[in-house]
């Protein structure tokens, strides 16, 4: 009997591995159908995990303060709950992606349910903003056997620097000037602008926020550029 169990614990885990594991590291080392640079001399700023009441406008006031268009993953179940928020993105020409319905990670999805996410997503963006959806950012960067099957119709936006930004003692404490130094032309930038997801401090966006702006602030004075996605031929 135990040696049943045993065998079944070490099968499961051997499916765990091939499903979802192993496509993540293989996706992510070779960088198989994913962007983690793009090739323009301005920086792409990407923000996950939103949209947030509280946060989310103002990050979009800070651009807008700046001039600086930048790309949002969303999730889904979120575009419905604040579709103003989404709306205003898109009338201030940011690009809008998909980050799954639910923050949900593709470790866990059956390929039936990975592919709800990303429709369900899809159909409530292009319901806010009448705009195609373009790109597709997993939740935790987690890929599935499926994944890149099954959305092979957007394109995959991973990054170059992520700061864990999620997390408040970072915002507070290492985050300003570890954002200062990445100011590589064509990197990808991820940051956060909700803090609710699950091991994020519902308070770290508001650090982010102060961070970025010492950020924006110092480097378009150097002449600094940056992009939202849509607007680069990827
Ligand atoms: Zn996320």
């Amino acid at each position: 009997m135990i040696k049943i169990l045993m065998i079944s614990v070490i099968l499961l885990f051997l499916l765990f591995l091939i499903y979802s594991i192993l496509p993540t590291v293989i996706i992510r080392i070779c960088g198989l159908g994913i962007t983690k640079r793009v090739k323009t001399e301005a920086i792409a700023l990407t923000f996950d995990d939103g949209p947030n009441p509280i946060y989310t406008p103002q990050l979009l006031d800070l651009l807008k303060k700046y001039g600086v268009k930048a790309t949002f993953f969303v999730v889904g179940s979120k575009v419905k709950t604040y579709p103003d928020i989404i709306k205003r993105m898109s009338q201030e020409g940011h690009t809008i992606g998909i980050h799954h319905y639910e923050h949900i990670s593709s470790w866990v999805l059956t390929p039936f349910h990975l592919k709800k996410q990303l429709l369900m997503t899809e159909k409530a963006i292009k319901e806010c903003t009448n705009e195609e959806v373009t790109f597709y950012r997993p939740p935790w960067g987690s890929f599935n056997l499926f994944s890149l099957l099954l959305g092979a119709k957007y394109k995959v936006i991973m990054w170059s620097h992520i700061f864990g930004d999620w997390k408040a003692e970072k915002g507070k404490n290492g985050l300003t000037e570890q954002l200062l130094k990445a100011t590589e032309p064509g990197s990808i930038l991820l940051l956060h602008d909700c803090g609710e997801t699950l091991g994020a401090d519902q308070e770290a966006p508001y650090y982010m926020l102060k961070g970025l702006d010492i950020y924006l602030h110092e480097n378009i004075k150097k002449g600094l550029k940056f992009t939202t996605l849509k607007d680069l031929q990827l």
